[in-house]
C-alpha cells in the first residue's frame, strides 16, 4: 500500500472523531494564503532534497531510516490530537497505550517487575537512568568503556558524577578485568554496560559483567539504546548471533536499568526512547508535584516518574500500533532484526574475499566496519586508511549516477593496531568506513552493494598509493 494511504487513515480518524463534538467557527487568525503556502511548500519540499536517502538501501550509513508506514498511520492519528504524556490531564488515552507498551519493553528485556517510561530519546533514558544510579549511590562514580556513548560522559557531567573510563578489547568491548581492578578500588556505584555501541555494534560482556558488579555491590545499567531489539534473537535454533553476544544480551535481565531505543530498531520516527528500571521503588526519586498538571486522576501519571515534561503522546501510538503488528517476538520485528544481521554476516564475508577491501572487526550485530586496502600495499599506514576511507565516502555520496552513502568512523591508532599489528602508526588515529544495516532492504540488495563500495575502493586505493607516486 502507498504511503497516502496510511496517512489518510490517521487523519480520517482525527476527523471522525472530531465531529462528534460541535460545530464551531474557525478564526481568521490562523488562515493562510493559499498561493503563499505553495510558495512556501515549494521552498520547504525543495530543501527536504538536501537530505539523505535513509530509505533506500544505497544508504548505508549511520543508524538512519524512515518509520514504518504503520508507525506512520498510528502517529498521525495521534499527532493531530497531540496528546502530551506528561500527565493523563494532557494524554489519558495515550498515556494507557505507553504503559502497555513499556511493559511489552520491560517483557522482552526481561524484567519480572519494572517501572519506566518512553522518552524523547536515548540520551534522555540513559539520563534518567544516570540520575537514579547517582540518587542510589550517592558520591560514587559510575564506569563506561571508552567505546560508550558520548553522551554518558556528557551526561554525568551534568549531574555531577565523576566517571571512569575502562579500556575495550580487540573488539571493542569493555575490557572485564579492567573493570574488576577499578572495582576494587571502590570508587564505582554503577558500571554502564553498552550492548551494541554506535561506532561498532560491540556488545560488552555484560553476563560476566552483572556478576562481577553484585560482588562488588555494584548497580549496573545498560545502554540498550541501539542493541536492545536484537535480544528477539537472543533465543531459539537459528543461531543468528554468538553465543557470548546471545549471553549478553540475555543478561540485560539481571540489570537494575536499560535504555532502549524504538526510534532506533523499533521502526519509530524520532522521538521515541525508552528508559526501564528492575526496582519500582526508584520512583521515589522522581517524587514531586506540579499543582497545575496533576488533577483529574489519582493513577500516577507518567510525568510523575519521569524527568521531562511535555513528550509526544504520538509516540506512544505509534509504537503501540507497531508493536501490534509486529510484536516483540521472533516472528514479528526480530524478522526485521534478523535481515539486517544476515546482510551484516554475508557483507562481512564478501568483504573479506574482497582485495580493495578489508573487515575491520567482524560484526557482532548489523554493524559492518571495513576500510579500502589493495593486496599489493600491505602493510598499511593509518594515514593512508583514513585518507581512502574518507575518499571512498565522499566519492559515494558525490557521484550523480548510483550514489551509495557511507559513514566513516575514528578509531585511536592503538585500537587499530590491536586488531592489526602489521599496521604502521605514523598517526594517532585512523577512520574506518562504517554501514549500519539496519534496513531489512539491504539483505537483498546487498551483492549490489558491496560491488558498488568495492569499485569505489578500488579507484581510491589506485588514486591515493601512499608511496608519494
Ligand atoms: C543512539 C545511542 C544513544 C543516544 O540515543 P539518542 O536517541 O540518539 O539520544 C545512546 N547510546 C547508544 C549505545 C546509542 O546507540
Amino acid at each position: 500500500m502507498e504511503l497516502e494511504y496510511w496517512l489518510e487513515r490517521g487523519a480520517v480518524a482525527f476527523r471522525e472523531w472530531a465531529r462528534t463534538y460541535g460545530e464551531f467557527a474557525g478564526h481568521p487568525a490562523t488562515a493562510v494564503d493559499e498561493a503563499a503556502f505553495e510558495v512556501a511548500f515549494e521552498e520547504l519540499t525543495a530543501r527536504l532534497r538536501g537530505s539523505y536517502p535513509f530509505f533506500h538501501p544505497c544508504y548505508a550509513g549511520q543508524m538512519l531510516k524512515p518509520p514504518h508506514p504503520v508507525a506512520v498511520a498510528g502517529y498521525v492519528a495521534a499527532m493531530l490530537v497531540n496528546s502530551n504524556n506528561h500527565a493523563l490531564d494532557g494524554g489519558p488515552a495515550t498515556s494507557a497505550m505507553e504503559e502497555e507498551v513499556v511493559g511489552q519493553l520491560a517483557a522482552m528485556a526481561g524484567f519480572a517487575d519494572h517501572l519506566g517510561h518512553l522518552t524523547s530519546s536515548g540520551t534522555q533514558a540513559n539520563l534518567e537512568a544516570l540520575f537514579v544510579a547517582r540518587e542510589s549511590r550517592p558520591g560514587a562514580g559510575v564506569a563506561v568503556s571508552s567505546d560508550a556513548h558520548y553522551t554518558h560522559t556528557r551526561m554525568c557531567h551534568l549531574l555531577g558524577i565523576p566517571v571512569q573510563t575502562v579500556p575495550v578489547d580487540d573488539r571493542g568491548r569493555m575490557d572485564v578485568s579492567e573493570l574488576e581492578r577499578l572495582l576494587c578500588a571502590g570508587d564505582v556505584g554503577t558500571v554502564v554496560a553498552t550492548t551494541g555501541t554506535t561506532a561498532f555494534g560491540a556488545v560488552d560482556p555484560l553476563h560476566r559483567i552483572v556478576p562481577l558488579a553484585r560482588r562488588y555491590g555494584v548497580r549496573v545499567h545498560a545502554d540498550a539504546a541501539y542493541g536492545g531489539f536484537f535480544r528477539l534473537l537472543a533465543d531459539g535454533e537459528a543461531q543468528l548471533l554468538a553465543p557470548e553476544t546471545g549471553d549478553a544480551l540475555r543478561a540485560v535481565a539481571r540489570c537494575d536499568s536499560v535504555a532502549i531505543d524504538p526510534h532506533k530498531h523499533g521502526l519509530q520516527p524520532y522521538g521515541c526512547g525508552a528508559v526501564l528500571f528492575r526496582d519500582p521503588e526508584v520512583a521515589r526519586f522522581f517524587r514531586h508535584d506540579s499543582p497545575y498538571t496533576y488533577y483529574t486522576s489519582r493513577r500516577p501519571h507518567l510525568g510523575e516518574i519521569s524527568l521531562e515534561c511535555s513528550r509526544s503522546g504520538a509516540a506512544a501510538a505509534a509504537l503501540w500500533l507497531t508493536l501490534r503488528l509486529l510484536p516483540l517476538t521472533r516472528e514479528g520485528l526480530g524478522g526485521v532484526l534478523a535481515a539486517g544481521r544476515r546482510a551484516a554476516l554475508r557483507w562481512a564475508e564478501l568483504i573479506g574475499a574482497s582485495p580493495y577491501l578489508e573487515v575491520y572487526q567482524p560484526p557482532q550485530l548489523d554493524i559492518v566496519t571495513y576500510y579500502p586496502a589493495s593486496a599489493a600495499d600491505a602493510p598499511s599506514r593509518l594515514s593512508l586508511i583514513a585518507a581512502r576511507s574518507s575518499e571512498v565516502m565522499r566519492r559515494g555520496m558525490n557521484t550523480k549516477e548510483e550514489p551509495v552513502f557511507l559513514s566513516v568512523a575514528r578509531v585511536p591508532a592503538a585500537e587499530f593496531t590491536a586488531r592489526r599489528a602489521d599496521a604502521v602508526a605514523d598517526s594517532d588515529h585512523t577512520r574506518v568506513l562504517r554501514s549500519v544495516l539496519m534496513k531489512p532492504e539491504s539483505e537483498p540488495y546487498l551483492e549490489h552493494l558491496h560491488h558498488r563500495v568495492e569499485k569505489l575502493a578500488k579507484a581510491a586505493c589506485a588514486d591515493l598509493r601512499g608511496d608519494g607516486r
